[in-house]
């Protein structure tokens, strides 16, 4: 059923239809396995970027419904963490089947909410399953270690056990994607987890709460709740809480790290970027123009690993032109022809251009910027600025939109040298067919994902999404063999069976002897 923009469960359509005749509808939380209405004010309109179409309205939940949440996460635990892996692996398993039957239908909702093109929005549904798969195999990944006689008829064994209710607060740029490292992967070591989508694209995850209803998770394992700032909050302080996983910008992740730690509880914080890459005169010219063009334009440079700087070692710099005539050929739209969407909101295109202009008066040049063919929308044209310079406020800042700043160097220690200045560590990669070069690249750089011929290096699952230094707060990357250790602490049992009495008080430290 839909009221005409979204996609909800049928129970509700009908309390919409009586209510919300002239109002948007607004996005309920799901809370022990029901949908239900937030009291808390509206704090957010979600709109369609493409159009400036008003589409639902987005609560703060409050405080004490911030309490209830944790409290049915909390009770939920006590069964689900007890459940033998294979039975919790079942859900998982309709986790995965439910997702990737409305998989298009997912694409839908965030090409409408966000304005990914078609083929953009089914990548960010197709990278999230493939943690919700990779946590199918969490079985093998709890191994434990046991180890017998560490002293006279003691015994030592060391077991994963899971948390307790974790937190999940995702950023607007990959609406299934994100929710879908935690997800599955906090839930199936026997955690449960209260999930908070993005205020500005709140579509994607409810329909993932709708594959969870329908799968018949117990209620309470996976709960979502709307809003912003005060819920996360609210959240944040409460003590139910035992892990935090955070995507989102640098300032807002600084922010929840440091409370996590002053709670003394894990957090694993993704942040911002500003992600190199440098293009060796010697490179295959064709292909790294190609591979430059589409990850700094897709997703309008909205992705934590776009591309937004190309450093250009000697002459490589006077590719400059061929890169210009190439990202030419780039057609703005959400439709399956298109390469391009908008920006996420008025606000963000505002801050977008503001940043375009501040380059050219700060002495950059503009050698490039697409004209926008649409009356209403987001939009900013794909861009392409020179003779940029670390000072330069387009450098400094992470600017987010279809934007690539490109500098020249001489030699691939100035480039090296440049990037290991730069705060965030992300994302880079070299473009090259020199070993030689690469190698020394790999070796020197100091950036958690390095790209060799490619530009957006994103690990497979089992890797771990390993981005360093103001990119990742934390020391337990999202996903792969560190998320499983994220959303779960070690405890040490140590045994003792003797049949023979201890028939002596020792009061010194014991050996293990
Ligand atoms: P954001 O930081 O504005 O918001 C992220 C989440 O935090 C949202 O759910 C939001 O409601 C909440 N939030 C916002 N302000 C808050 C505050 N003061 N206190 C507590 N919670 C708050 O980020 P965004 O604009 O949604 O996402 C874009 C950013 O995310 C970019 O910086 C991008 O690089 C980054 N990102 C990083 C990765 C990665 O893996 N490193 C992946 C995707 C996006």
């Amino acid at each position: 059923p839909t009221l005409g923009r979204i996609y909800y469960p049928k129970r509700l359509v009908e309390t919409f239809a009586k209510k919300e005749t002239t109002k948007l509808p607004v996005v309920h939380n799901f809370v022990g396995g029901k949908f239900v209405a937030s009291q808390g004010p509206i704090i957010q309109t979600v709109t369609n970027p493409a159009t400036g179409e008003s589409l639902q309205s987005v609560p703060s939940t409050t405080k004490q419904e911030v309490d209830h949440v944790v409290q049915v996460a909390q009770e939920a635990f006590e069964s689900w963490s007890k459940m033998p892996m294979g039975r919790r692996l079942n859900y998982i398993f309709q986790l995965r089947e439910g997702v990737r039957k409305r998989s298009a239908e997912i694409a839908q909702v965030i090409t409408r909410e966000l304005g990914k093109t078609p083929a953009d929005a089914q990548g960010d549904v197709a990278r999230g399953l493939e943690i919700v798969e990779y946590s199918c195999g969490a079985a093998g990944k709890l191994e434990g270690m046991f180890q017998k006689n560490v002293a006279t008829n003691v015994d030592m064994m060391q077991m994963r056990e899971p948390l307790g209710v974790c937190l999940g607060v995702c950023p607007f740029n990959f609406p299934a994607m994100i929710p879908l490292w935690m997800l599955p992967m906090s839930t199936v070591v026997g955690n449960t987890i209260v999930l908070k989508p993005s205020e500005l694209v709140p579509g994607a995850v409810e329909l993932i709460a709708q594959v969870v209803d329908e799968a018949k998770f117990p209620p309470g394992v996976f709960n979502v709740v709307q809003g912003g700032k005060e819920t996360v909050d609210h959240l944040l302080e409460h003590p139910g809480i035992k892990a935090v996983s955070f995507v989102g910008s640098t300032p807002v992740g600084r922010h929840i790290y440091r409370k996590a730690s002053e709670r003394g509880i894990r957090a694993q914080c993704n942040m911002g970027a500003k992600n190199h890459a440098v293009i060796m005169p010697d490179a295959a010219k064709d292909t790294a123009l190609n591979a430059l063009v589409g990850a700094a334009f897709g997703a309008s440079g909205q992705r934590c690993m776009a591309i937004s700087v190309a450093v250009f070692v000697g002459e490589a710099g006077n590719w400059i032109p061929e890169l210009v005539k190439k990202t030419q050929t780039l057609v703005l739209g959400t439709t399956e022809k298109s390469d391009l969407g908008p920006l996420v909101t008025e606000k963000a295109k505002q801050r977008v251009e503001k940043l375009i202009q501040s380059a050219e008066s700060q002495g950059a040049k503009i050698e490039y910027r697409a004209s926008v063919p649409f009356s209403s929308g987001n939009w900013v044209g794909p861009t392409i600025i020179s003779q940029v310079q670390p000072h330069m406020d387009v450098y400094q800042q992470e600017i987010f939109g279809p934007v690539l700043s490109c500098i020249r160097v001489d030699t691939l220690e100035d480039a090296i040298q440049l990037i290991n200045q730069n705060p965030y560590g992300n994302g880079t990669s070299i473009f090259t067919q020199s070993g030689v070069a690469a190698r020394m690249f790999q070796s020197n750089i100091q950036v958690g994902q390095v790209g060799i011929n490619l530009p957006i290096p994103v690990p497979a699952p089992p890797f771990g999404f390993t981005g360093s230094k103001d990119s990742m707060w934390g020391d337990l990357p999202f996903y792969g063999s560190t998320g499983f250790e994220f959303y779960t602490r070690p405890k040490t049992v140590i045994t003792r069976w003797d049949e023979k009495v201890l028939d002596a008080i020792h009061t010194s430290m014991p050996l293990h002897r």
